[in-house]
């Protein structure tokens, strides 16, 4: 050990001779020894729970307290447990010796003590916490950076790396929850699927670049224009979903209407559509609950087509849950 790493080790010396307190103490911080005094077993462990100790030198008979018993409660509390116990003993008391050692106390020293051999193994104790501490130190260090990591990986790995909304995956997590809670509490939830009109001929007259800003405004658009507790999805490409906590068809198709109503006010300008001079989106929605969440996404589908088949920029409510007539309206 260095003179340095010595200087910052602290040591407890409980003993009820002040002989003994003032020996050692002289003896350690001659060596650069930070030295803690207590002459009795409640004042050494009143000082062990408000300060660090590397290594404790407990005399084993005293009044009061012995050493037997503040061994017994250091052992038994779970903030000091790690603490080096090093015995002072007589002769006479090596009977009892052995039951401390089984304790846990993890060396001894026989009065009267041989000075270097003293100072040997306080030493090594010391050094052993030490190199203890810094290795368990290290893997907590090493189990916080693995926790932040995975925290990290878990939130990247749901999320869609242009829009930077929910992906599919996370998506379909979210409605297998969803799904399960309108069963057990009995409501409704709503799907919307939305997908780009012509956006085929968006890419190929102004650039894939333009079309990757323009997927990122749609799914603006879609972000505000639906509550916190909804969640928006890029399912692929140029599809989006929607999915709506315990909502029903007449509160579904509102949010619907909100959204293509907000790509259609974007104007983001679209020369080679057939349908409009501007982007727009065709939605489908479905409500349920089904028997499965996959049967309302492909209802909300099956809506979707409808809006496409009906001259696009519209919404269209799926067909299994209202009548034709009042099936897709725009606005
Ligand atoms: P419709 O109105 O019937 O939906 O016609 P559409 O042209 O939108 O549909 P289609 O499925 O024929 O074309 C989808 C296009 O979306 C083709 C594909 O290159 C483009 N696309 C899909 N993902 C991306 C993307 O991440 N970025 C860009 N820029 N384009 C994409
Ligand atoms: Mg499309
Ligand atoms: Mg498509």
């Amino acid at each position: 050990m260095t003179h340095t790493e010595e200087a910052a080790a602290r040591l407890l010396v409980i003993d009820d001779s002040i002989t003994v307190r003032m020996s050692l103490r002289d003896l350690f911080v001659e060596r650069g020894y930070e030295v803690l005094l207590a002459e009795d077993g409640e004042e050494g462990l009143g000082v062990l729970r408000s300060e660090h100790i590397d290594t404790v030198i407990l005399d084993l008979i005293m009044p009061g307290k012995s050493g037997m018993d503040v061994l017994r409660e250091i052992t038994a509390d779970e903030n000091l447990a790690s603490t080096p116990i090093i015995l002072l003993t007589a002769v006479a008391d090596r009977g009892e010796l052995v039951d401390c050692l089984d304790m846990g106390a993890v060396d001894f020293i026989v009065k009267p003590w041989d000075q270097r051999e003293l100072l040997g193994r306080v030493r090594s104790k010391v050094n052993a916490a030490r190199e203890r501490a810094a290795k368990d130190e290290r893997i907590l260090q090493t189990s916080r950076l693995l926790a932040e990591s995975n925290i990290e990986l878990s939130q990247t790995s749901r999320l869609d790396p242009l829009t930077q909304l929910f992906n599919r995956r996370a998506i379909e997590e979210s409605l297998t929850l969803e799904h399960e809670r309108s069963l057990r509490h009995d409501h409704d939830y709503g799907i919307i699927m939305l997908d780009v009109d012509h956006f085929k001929l968006f890419n190929d007259s102004l650039g894939h670049q333009a079309g990757d800003d323009c997927l990122r405004q749609i799914a603006r658009c879609a972000q505000q224009a639906v509550r916190t507790v909804d969640m928006v999805g890029r399912y692929g490409g140029e599809e989006f979903i929607v999915l709506l906590p315990e909502t029903p068809m007449a509160g579904a198709r509102i949010v619907a209407e909100r959204i293509r109503d907000a790509v259609y006010e974007r104007n983001i300008l679209h020369p080679a559509s057939k349908t409009a001079d501007r982007v727009t989106v065709s939605i489908g929605v479905a409500t349920g609950p089904a028997k499965r969440w996959e049967d309302l996404v492909k209802q909300a589908d099956d809506a979707l087509y409808a809006a496409k088949e009906n001259g696009r920029n519209m919404v269209c409510l799926s067909q299994d849950q209202v009548s034709q007539t009042n099936a897709c309206s725009r606005g």
